[in-house]
Order: structure tokens, then C-alpha cells, then sequence
């Protein structure tokens, strides 16, 4: 289920941005609009429209076989490794996120990084808290922008400023456009602004 970088141009494989150096880069694909957020602002034009051949997981049985091939690979892998949550698909429930949670507690060479549109749910808050208790190893972004405004998450979650975002090319605030999509670099794994910086990514309409 987890997929090396190498198979994906965007992502590439060996990290070599600062902070995670070393690490090898592998993603998780699960089925979009089945574990989003109907509230996303991508429901009617998903990324994943345009991806008839992706690899979507569903989520029976997710668990314990993602738990065995992180167990694996981070054997394989003695710098350990990045996941990048998700291709396709949103965390889609709390025991979802807690997952994540042991993961990290469990393997300390393991890092995440990712978005999601969860916002204001508890979902949202999970993942809130997973960012703030593992922030050297784990930047999930919200896909907006903080300027929209909007509180990103229930009452005990009144920090919007601790949320890390990812823009659309609309948005015309404080941002930095993903240097992959304009040519700079060739792969996330080269780049790592994602997880390494707070300003808010702003990426072209695809
Ligand atoms: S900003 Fe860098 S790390 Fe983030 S998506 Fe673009 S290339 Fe990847």
C-alpha cells in the first residue's frame, strides 16, 4: 500500500531537503470522497478525476496492513522514512488519526506529511493535536488559506494560527508557490518546504 516516491515524478524517493535527510519518501492512496469531507472544496472537481489508473486502497483492513509494511520498511530503511498522506483520500475518522499517532510514538525515525480538508470537526481536532505533539515529525497542512478566516476546528481548538496551510492559486496572501510546480526543484524530496516551513504554500490549479 505504501508506494515509494520513485513511482511518483512529483515526490521523488531519497530525501535531501533539510530536517528529514536521509529518509526515503513513500505515499498512501485511499479512495477520495469516501474518506473526505463532503465539505471539501474539491467534491465536484477532485484531483482524482483525472486519475483512473491510481492505486486507491479501501479502508477494511487498512490498518493492520499498513501497521506490518511500516514495520518492514522501517527495517529496510535504518534513516527511516516519510509518508505522504494522501495522493487521494482524507484521514476519515479519529481511530484513523490515533493510528497515526501509535505509529509515530512507536517509530521515532518515522515522519508524515500531508493536507486535509477536515476543518471543524473532530477529525480536524485530531489532527490538530497530532501536529502539535509530534511537530519535528509530523506537518499535516490545511487545505485553505488563513486569511479565509474560518476556525479550523471545534472549541477546544481555538488556535487557528498553529495550523500550517496549502492554497489555492486564487489566493493573494503571504504564500510561496510550490517550487516543483514552477520548475525549481525537481521533487518534494528535494524540497521540503512543506515540513520545514510555516508560510503557507500556494499551488497552481490543476
Ligand atoms: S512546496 Fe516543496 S514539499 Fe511542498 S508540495 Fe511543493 S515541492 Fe513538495
Amino acid at each position: 500500500m505504501l508506494k515509494p516516491g520513485s513511482n511518483n515524478k512529483k515526490l521523488g524517493f531519497k530525501i535531501t531537503s533539510k530536517r528529514w535527510e536521509g529518509k526515503r519518501l513513500y505515499s498512501l492512496t485511499l479512495e477520495e470522497r469516501k474518506t473526505c469531507p463532503t465539505t471539501c472544496h474539491h467534491w465536484n472537481d477532485c484531483y482524482g478525476d483525472n486519475m483512473p489508473f491510481a492505486h486507491r486502497f479501501t479502508t477494511a483492513g487498512l490498518i493492520p496492513k499498513l501497521k506490518e509494511e511500516i514495520d518492514s520498511l522501517m527495517n529496510k530503511h535504518p534513516d527511516g522514512i516519510v509518508i505522504r498522506l494522501h495522493v487521494l483520500g482524507d484521514f476519515y475518522s479519529e481511530d484513523y488519526v490515533r493510528f497515526w499517532e501509535e505509529m509515530l510514538f512507536v517509530h521515532p525515525k518515522l515522519c508524515l506529511f500531508g493536507y486535509t480538508s477536515r476543518k471543524g470537526d473532530n477529525i480536524a481536532h485530531a489532527i490538530w493535536l497530532l501536529n502539535i505533539r509530534f511537530d519535528q515529525r509530523c506537518v499535516i497542512r490545511c487545505s485553505d488559506n488563513k486569511e479565509a478566516g474560518k476556525p479550523h476546528g471545534n472549541s477546544q481548538e481555538p488556535f487557528v494560527q498553529d495550523w500550517k496551510y496549502a492554497a489555492e492559486e486564487s489566493f493573494e496572501g503571504n504564500s510561496f508557490d510550490c517550487p516543483e510546480q514552477t520548475g525549481k526543484v525537481k521533487s518534494c524530496a528535494a524540497c521540503g518546504l512543506c515540513w520545514t516551513t510555516k508560510k503557507t504554500v500556494r499551488f497552481l490549479s490543476h
